[in-house]
Order: structure tokens, then sequence, then C-alpha cells
């Protein structure tokens, strides 16, 4: 939550659970806590907590994330509706992808909420010479607050278009909803996080197994 009285700037940690996705499109997807309960957990409450993931996913640097911040404290009412849209396009996203990991059709809503946001963000696409070739850069130098958001979309149209979509996952547990791209070879990743998901689910199946052995010993 954000609030007052932080002694230090907590903005340079990194985000919990980055790179936990395996794609940036993913980790945004997994800002959402508990996605499967009836009450999920925002982790994307104020729009510096948007700039702050954004940095720690590599979506923007650490001086644009803090020009960024700045610009909201002064603008709070356009950063909030920034942040508004990054949460649609996120649960268009989600949705897509959740439908892919289940081995489901892709939603139409969904997918042509992602297109518009993809739209909106080759429209702030340039071609620029690199070295004896040219490779594609962001128009602005200074970013706009839709970056974070725009970067989720080219990264999800990117996967959801290649032959990785296969690898995505939703995680075991049947609460967590967080996704991930499985590269373990034998593709047999189940859990978003062992120390997280994967134990509590381990630990809840030995006690299930030893109370019905117990069961089984007295009856
Ligand atoms: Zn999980």
């Amino acid at each position: 939550m954000a609030g007052g009285g932080f002694v230090a700037d907590s903005f340079d940690k990194p985000w919990p659970g980055i790179g936990v996705g395996g794609s940036l499109a993913l980790d945004f997807v997994n800002t959402l806590d508990w996605r499967l309960r009836e009450s999920p957990v925002e982790q994307l409450r104020t729009y510096a907590d948007l700039f702050r993931w954004a940095r720690s996913a590599g979506a923007l640097d650490l001086a644009q994330a803090r020009t960024l911040r700045a610009w909201g404290e002064a603008h709070p009412r356009a950063a909030g509706k920034a942040l508004g849209e990054a949460l649609e396009v996120r649960e268009a996203i989600a949705a897509v992808f959740q439908a892919a990991a289940r081995g489901g059709a892709i939603p139409a809503r969904p997918l042509a909420r992602l297109e518009s946001a993809w739209r909106a963000a080759w429209a702030e696409r340039t071609l620029r010479p690199k070295g004896r070739a040219a490779a594609w850069d962001w128009r602005d130098a200074s970013p706009a607050p839709e970056r974070p958001a725009w970067t989720a979309a080219l990264d999800a149209t990117r996967l959801l278009t290649s032959v990785e979509r296969e690898r995505v996952r939703e995680c075991g547990d049947a609460q967590c909803g967080w996704l991930f791209l499985d590269t373990s070879r034998n593709r047999s990743r189940r859990w978003c996080t062992m120390e997280g998901c994967g134990n509590r689910n381990k630990a809840r199946s030995f006690y299930r197994r030893s109370v019905a052995g117990r069961r089984r010993a007295k009856g």
C-alpha cells in the first residue's frame, strides 16, 4: 500500500516474483496474486507500483521509472487512468494465456483488447539504424505512461503467435493462477515456484496421505 512514513525509497527494490513467468507478458499477468480466488490480491495498487514493476521487468530503466513516478505525483488523474488501462491490458493478456494454458479457444474480446494495445504500441515504434542494420526502438526517448502496458502487449502478441505458446502453463495450485513458460526439458514444471506453491501443495498432499494411512491402519 502506498503511504507516507517510508524511511528508505523502496522504489528501487526488485519486484517480488519477477522472472517467474519466463516472459515479460506472463510476469505482468502475475502481478495479480491468487487470481483464482473470489478475492484476488492486487499488487499494482498505484501507478508507482506499475512503474516500479516496469523498471524491474526491464520495460523502463531506473531514470525513466523515476521520471514517470514524478509525473504521476504531479498528474494523479492521468496517472490513475494509465494504471486503469494497464490493468485492462493485463487482464486481456491473462484471459488469452489462461485459455491457451488450459487448451481452450482464445476468447475474442480479450484478444481484441490485446490487439488494440499492440496497435497503440506500434504507433510509437520506429526503425533506427543500428550498426549496419536497423532495429525497432521507441520513438520517444522519454517514455509515455502507457509504456509498461505497451511493452507487455508487444511481448504477449509475440509469445501468442510463436511456438513457445505451447509451453505456457498455469500453476497447479487451486487458487494461485500464475502463468509461466515451462522450459524444463521434459515439460514437467507444475508450480510457479517450488518455494511457494510447490512446497505448500506437497505438504498438503503428504498430510492427506498420512491421514489416510492412519485411518486405514485404524480401520
Ligand atoms: Zn503458484
